[in-house]
């Protein structure tokens, strides 16, 4: 009986979109229901951005840590001409074997000659940088399979300022992903909120009768739009979606197969703020039949290592019911 109470004054605090409404402090003790008693560990994925640099002073030990905690699938950040970090991909790959932990994804961005400072990782793309982009995937893609890699995500935006910019950026992703289809790796995009900044085209600059109402275009539709499926998937970030002031629901349930891969992440540790509905976002990537998800964690606050955020928010994910 108690169950039901709890169940139907959860229910209404819950809002049919990715936010909860309300007070959020209260919804965050009561929108789910613990279970104490989890029998076995989940399966869950991290990003090892999340670890920053705690990772590589022991990374072995670090490995079986995570396994303990209940992570399986990594996602890699930090390749660098056959790096992960300083450490060779096949020494990383034995030392994530050994430990149990599987590679399933990882995330570079094209690096270009001659551009320096900020113009390096946020480059603004020309038709002449694209054989350059081509030769970087192509050898990365090549040492990914050589780890078994299976997915290698973009997680940066270039330079956006049109639609002809966004049209070329997609012209660069769509060709990223076939090179990365010949080497049996699924291609994909990551998102921050950049990607929520609008677009308007030159002609419509004018012409709009209601100029209360947003104009232009979203980054994140053009690409979607801009990009075949058959080479190009993506990665939902929900936190950054809220924070380009979009329900992330809305993106997994308008473009159910686009999203093949998802960010579990809050403001710091999962579940704490009451800016995500994780509830409503697990229950429709299960929907989706989303294959992955990995838990990303910025800087913890408070001087608390990194190590303690990603296993607070590991307890966090076994505790709740309806993670499966
Ligand atoms: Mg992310």
């Amino acid at each position: 009986m108690n169950n039901r109470r709890t169940f139907i004054r959860n229910m209404s605090l819950l809002t049919a979109g990715g936010l909860l409404a309300g007070n959020t402090r209260f919804a965050r003790a009561e929108n789910h229901t613990d279970v104490t008693n989890f029998a076995a560990l989940k399966d869950l994925g991290l990003q090892i951005y999340s670890l920053q640099n705690e990772l590589y002073n022991d990374i072995p030990k670090r490995m079986k840590d995570l396994k303990d905690m209940g992570y399986i699938n990594l996602e890699l950040s930090g390749y660098n001409e056959g790096k992960i970090g300083q450490v060779d991909q096949m020494e990383f790959k034995k030392m994530a074997d050994d430990a149990g932990l599987k590679i399933v994804s990882s995330h570079t961005n094209p690096v270009f000659k001659g551009l320096s400072g900020m113009e390096q990782f946020f480059p603004h793309y020309t038709k002449e940088l694209l054989p350059q982009a081509k030769e970087y995937w192509k050898a990365t893609a090549a040492d990914h399979a050589k780890i078994g890699c299976r997915f290698l995500i973009q997680p940066m935006m270039p330079v956006i300022d049109s639609h002809d910019d966004a049209a070329l950026v997609c012209e660069f992703l769509n060709e990223a992903g076939k090179i990365c289809k010949e080497a049996g790796i699924i291609f994909g995009y990551h998102n921050h909120d950049l990607e929520f900044k609008r677009v308007v085209k030159p002609e419509d600059a004018n012409k709009n009768p209601m100029p209360w109402m947003p104009q232009g275009d979203q980054i994140m539709d053009l690409f979607i739009a801009g990009t075949d499926p058959s080479w190009v998937t993506f990665e939902l970030d929900v936190y950054w979606t809220v924070r380009g002031g979009n329900d992330p629901l809305d993106y997994l349930k308008n473009h159910p197969k686009r999203f093949t891969l998802i960010h579990i992440k809050d403001t710091a540790v999962l579940g704490q703020s009451g800016l995500l509905n994780f509830e409503n976002i697990f229950q429709q990537m299960y929907a989706n039949s989303v294959q992955y998800y990995f838990v990303e964690l910025e800087k913890m606050p408070d001087g608390r290592t990194q190590f303690e955020g990603i296993k607070d928010c590991a307890d966090y994910l076994q505790k709740v019911a309806f993670v499966r």
